[in-house]
């Protein structure tokens, strides 16, 4: 076997939930990995365990630092831009903050990874979809948002245009850019803090509280597994040319209705909780608007990788098992 290159990656964000998962995979294949988190969201706590690691440098800043993420960048092979807000908590409560990271972080990324073309992957979201309910999303389907006295739009409006940015960075400049669309990914270290409805009801129904529900409980979502989203993110990039300039929808495509959801994990956990109905305008004021039903097609990513997600039932167990013990 030819003994390939260690690779040197900067994963941004890589002290938030999902990126300290990606972080910890890529150290497993033994590449060299440097994060930059300004820990806003993502905590010390998550990466504890990969500090020791020889390969693993962390930088506590801001990707708004160009100073910064210029010189990191010089020495790095591979981009994973995962820096930006997180849930629809943190966006309702902090717009200023979400967009200007979400724009600005973007672009300062593109424009310095265009000095030597290293390739970036873009972590996108569902959100960009907005309120288009024809289930599942293709990669080209419509994106329909509301209005921006709606503050939730403003989180998917910002990563669209980060995709433009991107597209246009990979038309005109020749920059190699990957957009990965993630769905409602769960697992182990996610805080429910910012919102997020799995670790919400599993620590509820774990201390037998009311398991609540916003709105009626029959929007739909799908969960993808964290440690198969970034396997599938790791794989994009090293697929080359072949993601370059593509935008892939990643997560799980097995959708359930929130109602169920909270039965579900209520059975799970063989909790004494309840399910409790909280009117949406109680939680986020009256100025919100929920996307009905969101679920991702993932033909296109199937194709070009190894793409099998896991079970829901899998990933809530695996979840589940995490907060017990912790
Ligand atoms: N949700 C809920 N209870 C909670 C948190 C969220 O019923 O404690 C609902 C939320 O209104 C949405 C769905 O669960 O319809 C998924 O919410 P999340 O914030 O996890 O992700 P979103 O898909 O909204 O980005």
């Amino acid at each position: 076997m030819p003994e390939t290159k260690k690779r040197i990656v900067l994963v941004t964000g890589g002290a938030g939930f999902i990126g300290s998962h990606l972080a910890e995979k890529l150290l497993e294949k033994g590449e060299e990995v440097f994060v930059i988190d300004d820990l806003s969201t993502g905590s010390l706590e998550n990466i504890k365990h990969l500090q020791d690691n020889q390969n693993f440098h962390f930088t506590k800043g801001s990707v708004l630092d160009e100073k910064l993420v210029s010189e990191t960048i010089s020495k790095i092979d591979e981009i994973y831009h995962l820096a930006a807000a997180v849930g629809v908590k943190t966006v309702m409560e902090k717009p200023l903050d979400s967009l200007l990271n979400n724009l600005l972080g973007a672009e300062i990324i593109f424009k310095i990874a265009v000095r030597q073309r290293t390739p970036v992957l873009l972590a996108s979201t569902s959100e960009v979809y907005g309120k288009n309910g024809n289930i599942p999303f293709q990669e080209d389907s419509d994106r329909i948002y509301g209005s921006a006295y709606h503050a939730r739009w403003g989180y998917g409006m910002s990563k669209g245009v980060d995709e433009f940015l991107a597209l246009a960075y990979f038309k005109e400049k020749n920059l190699p850019v990957i957009i990965a669309r993630l769905f409602n990914v769960v697992g182990p270290r996610q805080s429910g803090s910012y919102g997020m409805v799995v670790p919400r009801f599993i620590k509820q129904a774990l201390n037998n509280e009311p398991v609540e529900v916003y709105g009626d409980g029959e929007q739909t979502r799908a969960f993808g597994y964290v440690g198969s989203v970034v396997n599938a993110l790791i794989e994009l990039v090293g697929n080359q040319e072949k993601s370059y300039g593509q935008i892939f929808n990643v997560g799980s495509d097995e959708k359930i209705s929130i109602k169920d959801l909270a039965q579900k994990i209520i059975d799970l956990t063989k909790s004494r909780s309840k399910i409790k109905f909280i009117p949406y305008t109680q939680v986020y004021g009256e100025n919100f608007e929920d996307m009905r039903d969101r679920q991702p097609d993932l033909s296109k990513i199937k194709k070009a990788i190894n793409y099998q997600p896991i079970p829901l039932i899998e990933s809530l167990q695996k979840t589940i098992e995490y907060f017990r013990s912790h």
